[in-house]
């Protein structure tokens, strides 16, 4: 089950991965991007750190905040795709004050819809839709999280990147994952630790 301390949790959890990943998720935007992607997220889960001491009375109300405070807060691309994953997470959560694993997932899968919609994505062009969609579509109870989402960022290093700024580096995108599909494993990780 996740409680909405449970959600605290995880998030607080990706904001110290996030931190003790910062240089690594900026190396890889410096290979295939433009190098901030560990500064944005910092800035944004340390921004979703400060309004976690806050009450929430749903699961809802508490995801919909944590987007419109990564929207606000993150620049570059991930803002609004993450931001947009948490705020239409957020409706499938609803009222609700804890999910159970069939909850999770379909709101997952709507924060997943969201970054496709929003970022005009598709699976296979090496981006953050890579981690999100296959790991999703696969998911079930007795799996190993983090063994598969672990799998699916290295997935994304032979890929060639046609969509984000990576696109702009062609063939030579190969060779480096994807920073956003690594971002995306250590949230998605935190928070199915919490369902437990
Ligand atoms: P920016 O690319 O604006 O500098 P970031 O560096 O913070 O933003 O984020 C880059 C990450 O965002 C990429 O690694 C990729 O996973 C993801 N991304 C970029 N564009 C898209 C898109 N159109 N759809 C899905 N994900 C995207
Ligand atoms: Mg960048």
């Amino acid at each position: 089950m996740l409680t909405i301390d449970g959600l605290k949790e995880a998030l607080r959890n990706a904001q110290s991965e996030i931190e003790a990943n910062k240089d690594t998720l900026t190396d890889l935007d410096r290979a295939i991007g433009d190098g901030d992607h560990g500064i944005n997220m910092s800035r944004g889960f340390e921004a979703v750190a400060s309004v976690l001491d806050d009450d929430y009375d749903s699961l809802g109300a508490l995801s919909k905040k944590v987007g419109m405070t990564l929207m606000a807060k993150v620049g570059g691309a991930a803002g609004p795709l993450y931001g947009s994953a948490f705020v239409k997470a957020a409706t499938a959560f609803g009222e609700a004050k804890e999910a159970d694993f069939t909850l999770v997932k379909s709101a997952l899968e709507e924060g997943a819809a969201a970054i496709k919609a929003r970022g005009k994505s598709e699976v296979g062009q090496k981006t953050m839709v890579d981690v999100w969609e296959p790991f999703l579509n696969e998911l079930n109870d007795a799996d190993d999280y983090a063994a598969k989402l672990d799998q699916l960022v290295q997935d994304t290093e032979d890929m060639k990147a046609t969509k984000g700024r990576a696109s702009y580096f062609g063939d030579n995108s190969r060779g480096t994952i994807d920073p956003g599909a690594m971002s995306s494993a250590i949230v998605l990780k935190a928070i199915m630790k919490e369902v437990g």
